[in-house]
């Protein structure tokens, strides 16, 4: 790790970054109506990890996300970046702690200003906070730029004149131009070329060891989360359904619904080619949620008591949770 890289990064390596704590988020829809968004969600990421939030369209993982990078506040619940309460800062004060928490976005074209040049679009959030000379924020952009693989030549373009990879990279070098603690990365790949993912894929990981990062990294896709992530949090209806290690989850789930989402995924990796449960129906409307257990509908193991009693995020083994009545008991249906 360089030295500036060590300068970026005052948490040590194993220590919570950033944490969420009961979070819920509701937006009024009228006559008295509201979108569930966020339920209670409490997760960590520790300096140095990813934590990968996967889940279907919808279940609220963008949500938290931007509450997380201040986008956005929750109705309930605290956010800590270190020790320190971000949900109790005013809007100047969150303002300026913006610098630690950083966003990468999903359309990475759409997400770069088109009037702007590269230099001008990376130089910003520079500008913004009157960092440094002109000339040192020069220099520093040309320095996130050849990080994140575009050349110094290339500053002078717009980003019409870039691949969707490329732009993403450099939406990469925009967010590590403040030198944060934490990157925000919601579907960072979902847009882009089956052919580049796996580079940029590489690059956060790359970053985040260099400079310490914890990265929280958002995405539907949970046979690509299982190549980069340390841990795998699993989002249902706005709340945490299971979270634990990578391989945990991976080879051993015990929410149906995290048996179900691996059942989806392509079985190229070895640690997924299992047949499980299939993930059929819908979920219930968010604004409408029933008593009990939420994905009881969808359920094969469902019983009289899921239909009663909502399951709480409980600790089952080691470092991980599940909100499943029957987690201890359930097996995994293996077919093949
Ligand atoms: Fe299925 Fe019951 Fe577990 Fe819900 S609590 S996931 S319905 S077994």
């Amino acid at each position: 790790m360089s030295e500036e890289a060590k300068a970026l990064n005052s948490l040590q390596e194993g220590t919570e970054a950033i944490r969420a704590e009961n979070l819920v988020r509701h937006f009024p829809i009228g006559k008295g109506r509201k979108v569930h968004a966020l339920n209670g969600v409490s997760l960590g990421v520790r300096a140095g990890e990813t934590l990968a939030l996967v889940g279907e369209s919808g279940c609220g993982k963008s949500t938290l996300g931007r509450l997380m990078v201040g986008l956005d506040r929750p109705d309930e619940g605290q956010i800590f970046l270190g020790e320190e309460e971000l949900t109790k800062l005013s809007s100047k004060e969150l303002r300026a702690r913006r610098s630690s928490v950083q966003m990468i976005f999903q359309d990475p074209v759409t997400s770069l200003d088109p009037r702007w040049n590269i230099e001008a679009i990376v130089r910003e959030p520079l500008d913004n906070f009157g960092i440094g000379t002109t000339a040192e924020r020069k220099e520093k952009v040309i320095q996130l730029l050849e990080r994140v693989g575009i050349r110094a030549d290339q500053a002078e373009c717009y980003p019409h004149e870039l691949s969707g990879g490329q732009c993403q990279r450099v939406g990469i070098a925009r967010a590590l131009s403040l030198s944060p603690h934490v990157i925000v990365a919601d579907e960072p790949v979902s847009a882009l070329d089956v052919s580049v993912r796996a580079q940029v894929v590489n690059l956060l990981s790359d970053l985040r060891d260099d400079m310490g990062l914890a990265l929280l990294f958002i995405s539907h896709d949970i046979g690509l989360v299982a190549h980069v992530s340390d841990r795998i949090a699993v989002m249902y209806l706005g709340e945490i359904v299971e979270i634990g290690d990578t391989s945990q989850v991976l080879n051993d789930a015990k929410h149906p619904y995290t048996m179900g989402l691996l059942d989806a995924v392509p079985k190229t990796h070895p640690s997924l080619r299992r047949q499980r449960s299939p993930l059929e129906g819908d979920p219930p409307s968010p604004t409408d949620l029933p008593d009990g257990c939420w994905f009881a509908e969808r359920c094969q193991f469902a019983k009289a008591q899921c239909r009663s009693t909502h399951p709480q995020l409980r600790r089952l083994d080691g470092t991980r949770s599940v909100a499943c009545h029957l987690a201890d008991t359930i097996k995994n249906t293996e077919t093949n």
